[in-house]
């Protein structure tokens, strides 16, 4: 997505060899025009695997989430990664090692919100090793329901998450797929001399 990829040159910080903080549209700030852009983009990729709901986890898949949702006039659902004292009722669990803080949390959803037989888009703004989109995948499996797909809007295609999730015989769909990081400078899949 052409326009994602503007963006991310010119406001993407890269931090380290592999991360890279995007915290003035997608990560902390928020540009409604580009999320509502993502989403459309989202909606057109997912248009034929039939989703009924949307599934990402707190906080940053959320407003990607939200905008496809919007456009596939289905309802979405974050999973929480800190269990509240207003959840309690009967949750899906399952624990997620974060990448970017370094710690494992148990990912939560209730269970009225995710029910059998839906056919769930899985939506994440970074893939990197793929936990946190299996975890999501893992508490569509225990509701008895099937991954029809999942968006991602940052894909760090350098790391290992798209090949395993790929590999399971998931339909993964990348809005931008970083090749690597080079001089601080994020370079595209497309721009790499194969
Ligand atoms: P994974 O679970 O695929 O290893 O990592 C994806 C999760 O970690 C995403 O939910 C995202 O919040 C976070 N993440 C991974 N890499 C990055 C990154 O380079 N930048 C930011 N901002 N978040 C990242």
């Amino acid at each position: 997505m052409e326009l994602l990829k503007q963006r991310i040159r010119e406001e993407g910080h890269v931090l380290g060899d592999k991360v890279l903080k995007v915290d003035s549209f997608l990560n902390h700030q928020i540009d409604p025009v580009l999320m509502m852009e993502v989403g459309e983009e989202f909606a057109r990729r997912f248009a034929d695997a039939g989703v009924t709901k949307i599934l990402t986890i707190e906080s940053s898949g959320i407003a990607a989430a939200m905008t496809a949702a919007l456009k596939m006039d289905v309802k979405v659902v974050f999973a929480r990664k800190k269990k509240s004292a207003l959840m309690n009722e009967e949750v899906y669990m399952t624990k997620v090692h974060s990448f970017t803080k370094n710690e494992t949390n148990e990912v939560t959803v209730l269970k009225k919100f995710l029910g059998a037989n839906e056919k769930v888009l899985i939506i994440d703004d970074f893939l990197a090793n793929g936990e946190a989109a299996m975890g999501l995948a893992h508490l569509v499996e225990q509701a008895g329901s099937e991954v029809v797909g999942i968006g991602i809007v940052i894909e760090k295609a350098f790391q290992d998450g798209g090949k395993r999730l790929r590999q399971h015989g998931f339909k993964v769909e990348s809005l931008a797929r970083i090749a690597a990081f080079t001089d601080g400078q994020v370079q595209f899949v497309e721009e790499c001399v194969q």
